[in-house]
């Protein structure tokens, strides 16, 4: 029998609207939860999670995984933070690998897995939406994300996957983004965190860190961890004298 925790897809429709981000923070958050997991790029023709955690050499990577050349666990990369895993290749000669049968390499892993999703809803999406237990779907708070995300939930609804929830990115609250009301009442999914617009985001991004690391008590921070309590059933309280902490943690 497969030990296998679970395979959580972070999917979204729209490209570039923060799937990779969210699915670093939320491996870093939901490990500081106590929950061990390991994120797998399965966004293969443009693959850049290990771009953004600063891995500079990748010697074997998915693709290699899914071609038999290697077992998983020799896949798997460890970030000087901690974070796990498992790099696809940056070469376009590697695109065509058939992904159908990562299911059953990712069977042989223990910890529960972080799918980073490539955009659009080509074959290659469905597949991976296909062999995920749960699905979480990113999306910006405007009507083309919206639209777009509301076609993958449509799909794996139809596929009778767990859709369990929408992360709102880069809310900043202003009179032209959609409300969380508005698009739970669009995708009938609840939203389960309001990611903010952070410029840490983009500052830790520069560092090859999660923010939840670089800046702990940035806003984004903050809401990354509440969403990890919420997925691993903990209560999270915000730590006490936040805006003061939030003060002098920019300076
Ligand atoms: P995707 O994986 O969906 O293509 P990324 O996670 O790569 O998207 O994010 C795209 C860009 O947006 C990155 O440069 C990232 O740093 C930036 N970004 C993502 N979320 C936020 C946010 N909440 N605030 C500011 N910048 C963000
Ligand atoms: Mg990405």
């Amino acid at each position: 029998m497969s030990s296998l925790e679970k395979i959580l897809g972070i999917a979204s429709g729209k490209g570039g609207v923060g799937k990779t981000t969210v699915a670093i923070n939320l491996s870093a958050a939901m490990k500081e939860f106590g929950k061990n997991n390991v994120i797998v790029d399965a966004d293969i023709s443009n693959a850049n999670l290990s771009v953004q955690l600063g891995f500079q050499y990748i010697p074997v990577t998915l693709q290699d995984v899914l071609s038999g050349n290697i077992n998983i666990l020799q896949a798997i990369r460890i970030h000087p933070t901690g974070l796990r895993i498992i790099p696809a290749s940056l070469s376009i000669d590697n695109v065509n690998v058939d992904i159908a049968s990562l299911r059953t390499h990712l069977e042989q892993l223990t910890e529960m897995v972080i799918l980073d999703f490539p955009p659009g809803l080509r074959d290659d999406v469905r597949t991976l939406i296909g062999l995920c237990d749960e699905i979480l779907v990113v999306t910006n708070p405007e009507l083309t994300s919206i639209t777009d995300a509301l076609k993958t939930i449509e799909v794996a609804r139809k596929m009778k996957k767990i859709v369990v929830g929408i992360v709102l990115n880069r809310v900043r609250k202003d009179k032209y983004e959609l409300t969380s009301s508005e698009v739970e009442d669009v995708c009938e999914i609840p939203v389960i965190a309001r990611i903010p617009e952070d410029k840490n985001i983009r500052k830790a991004n520069f560092n090859h860190m999660p923010v939840i690391y670089y800046k702990p008590y940035a806003p984004s921070s903050i809401e990354f961890l509440r969403l990890a309590a919420l997925l691993t059933g903990h209560r999270f309280k915000p730590p006490p004298f936040m805006r003061l902490r939030q003060i002098f943690s920019f300076m």
